[in-house]
């Protein structure tokens, strides 16, 4: 039996480890997609696909516009991609004007090369490690061609999480997570149906700002909010981290991945990024995954589910050099992003997509400088109380809130800026 989608399997219980079709020696390479292959979790990924030669091969890689970066990745990976029998597929968003002419002619560009390389034949599975809402069409277009999807995109379920799931369940995709919280839970679930889960709590770091004042925090710069205590990680992320925007994200991703309602997903702020989450059973007992922070092995695990392969990127766990585990309540008065993202996610409709566009528009604004760290949070909850209610059941539906959530979300920017120099002006 081909493997139901692991949001399947763990909402209904349909599926258990056992249904998994086999990846590994046996079966010979396994070809993978890899969309989003310049960036954190593209370059994490590739040093465990050249850990794992024998079991998975890259055939198609994607970036945006880093044409250097991806060059140096196609001329490494060809001969492996050569020797499986197949070319590999190169992809380029947006390249400059200037370097157009300089792309091999095979290579790929535009929107749509996301979903070509999403539905390569030869890849089995598709790492999305794109950033952003740009992720969601080779998503959906990988599910349809019932590919198993190794999801570190998170936009992508938070804007659309039913059609996603929906898709996966019509056409036999697979949505596994590579977000460490929800690899996890899936690790902790093993076996088990969501029937016998009371709780998942999920841990936050706290981001760089988790002990500092409300009035501190409204101040904090661009390199203030990039300095993550724990993890290394894309520049968009790494503010989600600091606003709490992402662990909103992340309460709608798990949601729609194991089927759990709202009011039984919790969060806890974890500063050491040691646990990376809890299920709380129906009897009382409470199982966590633990580990040094590295995203390469819940990159692994999404692409090994529901086995585990020997691996070596990981450090040895050493629970004396960890020394002590501490758990704290978020701060919600002073990280209004986390309340903001999961009351749109229990909204529901084009909320969660509203929420997530006007986050990443609102998200850009600071990093070029454009926006106070104050603004984020004050512009994603003024676009959302506009257009919060717009329909969200097409996906066409969803792209139209997300278009018109960025459009606002510029507006609120520049009227938020305005409205600061009035106050400092008068
Ligand atoms: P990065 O910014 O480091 O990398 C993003 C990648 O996507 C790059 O390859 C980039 O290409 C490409 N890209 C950017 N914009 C577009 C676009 N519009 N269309 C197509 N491709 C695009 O991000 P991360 O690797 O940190 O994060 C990727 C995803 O994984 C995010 O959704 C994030 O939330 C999630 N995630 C990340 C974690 C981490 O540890 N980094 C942990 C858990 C989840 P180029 O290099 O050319 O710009
Ligand atoms: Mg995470």
């Amino acid at each position: 039996m081909k493997a139901g989608a692991t949001v399947r399997s763990v909402a209904s219980g349909a599926a258990t480890a056992a249904s998994a079709q086999p990846v590994g020696p046996a079966a010979g390479p396994v070809g993978v997609a890899l969309l989003g292959s310049t960036g954190s979790i593209g370059t994490s990924a590739l040093r465990v696909l050249d850990r794992q030669r024998h079991r998975f091969v890259p055939v198609a890689l994607t970036a945006h516009s880093n044409l250097a970066a991806l060059a140096e990745q196609v001329v490494r990976w060809a001969p492996a991609c050569e020797s499986y029998g197949a070319g590999l597929y190169a992809g380029l968003v947006a390249p400059q004007v200037a370097s157009q002419e300089a792309l091999p002619p095979a290579w790929g560009t535009g929107a749509d090369c996301l979903v070509e390389a999403a539905t390569h034949p030869d890849a089995a599975i598709v790492i999305n490690a794109v950033v952003g809402a740009a992720g969601l069409p080779a998503t959906l277009a990988a599910l349809e061609a019932g590919k198993r999807v190794a999801l570190a995109n998170k936009e992508t379920l938070v804007m659309a999480g039913g059609l996603v799931t929906e898709a996966a369940r019509r056409h036999g995709g697979e949505l596994v997570p590579v977000d460490s919280e929800h690899s996890a839970i899936l690790q902790c679930l093993a076996g088990h149906d969501v029937s016998e889960v009371r709780r998942l709590i999920l841990t936050a770091s706290g981001g760089p700002f988790r002990t500092w004042s409300s009035e501190a925090i409204a101040g904090a710069t661009v390199s203030d909010a990039l300095r993550h205590p724990t993890w290394s990680m894309g520049s968009k992320i790494t503010v989600d981290s600091a606003t709490l925007a992402n662990k909103a994200l992340e309460v709608i991703e798990a949601h729609h991945l194991f089927g759990v309602p709202y009011d039984r997903i919790d969060v806890v702020v974890h500063p050491q990024s040691i646990v990376h989450s809890f299920v709380e059973f129906v009897d009382g007992s409470v199982l966590a995954q633990m580990g040094v922070p590295s995203m390469e092995l819940p990159i692994l695990y999404a692409l090994t589910w529901p086995e585990r392969a020997p691996d070596t990127g990981v450090p040895s766990f050493d629970p004396v050099a960890v020394g002590g585990l501490t758990f704290e309540a978020v701060r919600h008065e002073d990280f209004p992003m986390l309340q903001l993202g999961i009351t749109a996610g229990r909204r529901g409709g084009a909320a969660p997509a509203v929420y997530n566009a006007a986050n990443e528009v609102a998200v850009a604004h600071f990093l070029d400088e454009r926006l106070p760290f104050a603004g984020i949070a004050a512009c994603v909850s003024a676009v959302v109380d506009a257009l919060g209610a717009m329909p969200g059941d097409t996906l066409d539906a969803l792209l139209t809130a997300d278009a018109a959530a960025r459009d606002a979300a510029h507006d609120a920017a520049r009227d938020y800026v305005d409205y600061v120099k009035g106050r400092v002006g008068s």
